[in-house]
């Protein structure tokens, strides 16, 4: 078999196989904590799992238009009207089965061999791998501690070139849990106006989970961005429906062919029984997310003062997503050599900050989604750990 060239260079996201790693662990016996996925541990509500199951008894269990059902882009853009205050047409919603797919199809679209595509560092990984396998040429934007994992807008300015095609944001953040504030936001979209050859990607899946009065600064309503902004969001954090494959993406009339075409060639349609219980999400009572997020806010206060009070590990304060992303640049290892051994030495799953990219060296990532006994065990463990080095 010969296999394309372009497969050698797509990448992968580690935590799927820190996954396997702590799964394969905890069936030989041992006791693992896994703070490596990011995935809420909450149930899906209920309403909405109701609505699934009357879905598929009403019949609910075909294709579907590629870009999702009129009432699920409908119910979208009523949501978005409430949480982004901007009226959007259904028509520029394109829903397919995950945030991922929106991301897989933009970069798609924009790269190509000769092409430059922007992304955050460290950053979700699945960026950087797809810009690579589309031949496009990956240009890291820096996130660094001394600037509270955020950016500096003249800074990321600087790095658009005539051949920058798109460029990636995400806030709140993967993996560092920052939250770019809103006068760097500002600032980037008015300088953006001066390069209106670069397409946007805002990757937005954690637009519900800020907290300590940070907020969350979307880019849809920007007007001087609106004909060439792609907004990712989806149902995967907010409530808690990462297996039920479903997402969205907001963008141009003018790209909606091409990712409708995209999605015809590859997906077809997200699965019509997750559209139809997506309804019920946005349209339903909202106290299971509020719910949610209240308690993210106490583990979040947990793992950050944990993690302090370890010697050697300094926790900068995570502003948004389940994520905190402290550094490990005293203890004399590699963020890679941590994981292995957080893993088979202290039975707990994380994840090396280098898996995000070269900007993530000497730190590692752990999700808070996981309850506060298993966080303060966790804590105890790593503790116990380092205090043996
Ligand atoms: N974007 C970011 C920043 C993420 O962290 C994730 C998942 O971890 C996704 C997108 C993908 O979300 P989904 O599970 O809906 O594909």
């Amino acid at each position: 078999m010969k296999i394309s060239d372009r497969m050698s260079r797509l990448g992968t996201e580690t935590a799927f196989e820190v996954l396997a790693r702590a799964e394969a662990l905890a069936r030989a016996g041992r006791d693992i904590i896994n703070l490596g996925i990011g995935q809420p541990d909450f149930r899906t509500p209920e309403h909405i799992v109701e609505a699934a199951v009357k879905a598929l008894r009403d019949g609910h269990h075909g294709y579907t238009p590629a870009p999702g059902i009129l009432p699920l882009r409908e119910a979208v853009a009523a949501d978005l009207e409430r949480t982004r205050g901007v009226a959007v047409d259904p028509d520029r919603i394109v829903c397919v089965p995950g945030g991922k797919v929106t991301m897989f199809f933009a970069i798609l679209m924009f790269g190509e061999p000769g092409a430059e595509i922007m992304y955050p560092n460290p950053g979700f990984p699945i960026y950087e791998s797809v810009i690579n396998y589309s031949g496009a040429t990956a240009v890291p934007i820096p996130l660094i501690e001394e600037k509270d994992f955020s950016f500096d807008a003249d800074e990321v300015l600087s790095l658009i070139t005539p051949n920058t095609r798109l460029m990636i944001l995400n806030t709140p953040t993967n993996p560092t849990g920052g939250a770019v504030p809103r006068d760097e936001i500002e600032k980037l979209v008015a300088g953006l106006e001066k390069h209106p050859h670069v397409a946007i990607l805002a990757d937005e899946i954690y637009s519900q989970m800020t907290y300590d009065g940070h907020e969350h600064v979307s880019l849809l309503p920007f007007e001087s961005l609106r004909d060439r902004l792609i907004l990712l969001d989806g149902w995967s954090k907010t409530y808690a429906m990462t297996g039920w494959r479903l997402g969205y993406g907001i963008m141009p009339e003018e790209l909606v062919p091409h990712v409708t075409r995209l999605a015809v060639n590859s997906v077809s349609c997200a699965a019509s029984f997750s559209q139809r219980a997506a309804i019920a999400a946005l349209d339903g009572p909202q106290d299971d997310v509020k719910a949610m997020t209240t308690e993210f806010a106490v583990r979040r206060r947990l793992i950050a003062d944990g993690l302090r009070s370890i010697p050697g590990i300094n926790c900068p304060e995570p502003e948004g997503a389940f994520y905190a992303f402290p550094s490990i640049k005293n203890l004399g290892m590699t963020s890679g050599e941590f994981e292995e051994r957080a893993l088979s030495e202290a039975g707990v799953a994380l994840l090396s900050g280098a898996a995000f990219g070269e900007y993530g060296e000497g730190y590692i990532r752990l999700s808070y989604a996981n309850s506060q006994e298993n966080i303060k065990k966790a804590i105890d463990r790593l503790d116990k750990f380092v205090r043996s080095l």
